[in-house]
């Protein structure tokens, strides 16, 4: 039996920045993973030397995940997500992305009264725009060209991954936007490097790891909380993260109402990849493609970071499934989108990785229905942490912001007891700079 330990339940990035938050201010943590490693939709797969994160994986420069693994002082490095040749695909065919003012006034996606209004809207938006409503109640406000309208549809999709102007929050997805202009990074090694720093920093100020830990139940008594582990080991404790799906949440505490709400009233994004690892990237290929009036993505990630043996292309091409949609075998789509931007690349496979209906996250923000909070307030004792939790941003985002919220929620909830303080060894924070 242990007292005054906090337990957590999900080794992913959320549950293991809670638990160097914890750690770091002198609590007791023990974090439980069910699978044989650490990571959960953070992990990294290596094939012939290729580096296959799970579908396309940029750390946000002004994202709430960067900045608390330099806050903790984490080793990383990467290269920021620019590309040599961004195109849109309109129509089946490829046209200049508008990213800049020189590219909006070349492309010819756009005529001259729409390059007008492209460049109204997006100074807009960069200006603080937001909205009380849905992002597709908000777009109708703005009266936009259709193609116009599309094109920043498309960027919110890139933004965010979530296909559902209807249901996300106008306000959450032009911050999203704005955070995104701000710049995007890839990451040397894939997310397990930065997986692995967030290990090492949980075990360094102290916390207890176990992997194949899987917690089958969380159960309320006088006593406290009980942790029932899938090998048939009973904890009491006084404190639970979970760290999981909602779903998983609702499952784990069936007693628990709000869970069981929350779980039926958060919407997953959800994307399909097909993951690419080339030989060498073909000639006169694009290394960066957007739908317009598809909702697709190609990039080459190992363009900007160390993801692939010297000369090899590490490419990712997705599919942002519309919200709510039950996801179908979209594999011969994104080949035709790789046919579209890098032709030749079929004889220069050495790999390939498919996910279908992945979800990039638990808890689209929506317009109408806040996330949940990090403390249940029909559970005493128990916490949540994940990218479905909580009021700040999106995606990994969401699940850095929420952890370490959880963490400083549980700290009060522990504070008749003060904790100890110890501080993190500084890190030079890596560069989101070109
Ligand atoms: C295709 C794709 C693209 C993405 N792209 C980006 C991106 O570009 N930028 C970005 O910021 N984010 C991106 N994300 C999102 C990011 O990967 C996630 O938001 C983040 O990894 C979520 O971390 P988490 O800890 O909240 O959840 P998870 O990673 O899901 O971790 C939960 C963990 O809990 C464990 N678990 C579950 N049940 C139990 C149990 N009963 N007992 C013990 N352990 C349990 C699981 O095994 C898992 O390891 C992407 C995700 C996907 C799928």
């Amino acid at each position: 039996m242990t007292k005054r330990t906090v337990h957590i339940v999900g080794g992913g990035i959320a549950g293991l920045l809670a638990a160097i938050e914890l750690a770091r201010a002198g609590v007791t943590v023990v974090v439980h993973e069910a699978a044989g490693e650490f990571g959960g939709r953070a992990r990294t797969r290596e094939v012939e030397g290729f580096l296959f994160n799970r579908g396309p994986h940029a750390l946000y420069c002004q994202g709430a995940f960067k900045r608390e693994l330099d806050r903790f002082g984490i080793a990383y490095s990467g290269g920021r997500s620019l590309s040599g040749s961004s195109k849109a695909i309109f129509d089946g065919q490829l046209h200049e992305l508008p990213t800049s003012l020189g590219s909006i006034l070349r492309t010819s996606l756009f005529g001259l009264r729409e390059k007008l209004a492209y460049i109204r809207v997006f100074r807009a938006i960069m200006g603080g725009a937001t909205g009380a409503s849905s992002f597709a109640d908000w777009l109708d406000e703005q009266r936009l060209p259709p193609r116009v309208r599309a094109v920043v549809e498309a960027v919110g999709r890139l933004s965010s991954y979530a296909n559902g102007a209807e249901e996300i929050s106008a306000r959450a997805l032009l911050e999203q936007i704005r955070l995104t202009t701000g710049g995007t990074m890839y990451v040397d090694g894939g997310w397990i490097s930065l997986v692995h720093g967030l290990a090492d920093a949980a075990r360094a100020a102290g916390a207890e790891l176990r992997v194949k830990s899987r917690v089958s139940q969380v159960v309320r008594s006088d006593e406290g909380l009980h942790l029932l582990l899938h090998g048939g080991e009973s904890i009491t404790v006084d404190v639970v993260i979970l760290a999981v799906a909602p779903h998983e949440a609702a499952a784990l505490a069936p007693e628990v109402d709000s869970l069981a709400k929350a779980a039926e009233q958060v919407r997953a994004v959800r994307a399909s990849t097909l993951d690419l690892a080339l030989r060498r990237f073909p000639s006169q290929a694009h290394d960066f493609v957007l739908g317009i009036d598809t909702a697709h993505y190609l990039s080459v990630h190992s363009g900007s970071a160390r993801l692939a043996p010297v000369g090899g292309a590490l490419v990712h091409i997705a599919k942002y499934l519309p919200v709510g949609e039950t996801p179908s075998d979209v594999v011969a789509e994104l080949e035709a989108v790789a046919d579209l931007a890098m032709p030749g690349w079929r004889e220069l496979e050495v790999s390939r990785q498919t996910l279908r209906g992945m979800p990039v996250s638990n808890g689209l923000p929506r317009w109408d229905r806040p996330r949940p909070g990090v403390s249940v307030a029909d559970a005493p004792g128990l916490f949540l942490a994940g990218d479905w939790v909580g009021e700040e941003g999106m995606i990994a985002d969401a699940a850095a912001a929420s952890a370490i919220k959880a963490a400083r929620a549980v700290r009060l909830w522990l504070s008749p007891f003060p904790p100890k303080h110890r501080h993190a060894r500084a890190q030079p924070a890596a560069a989101c700079e070109p």
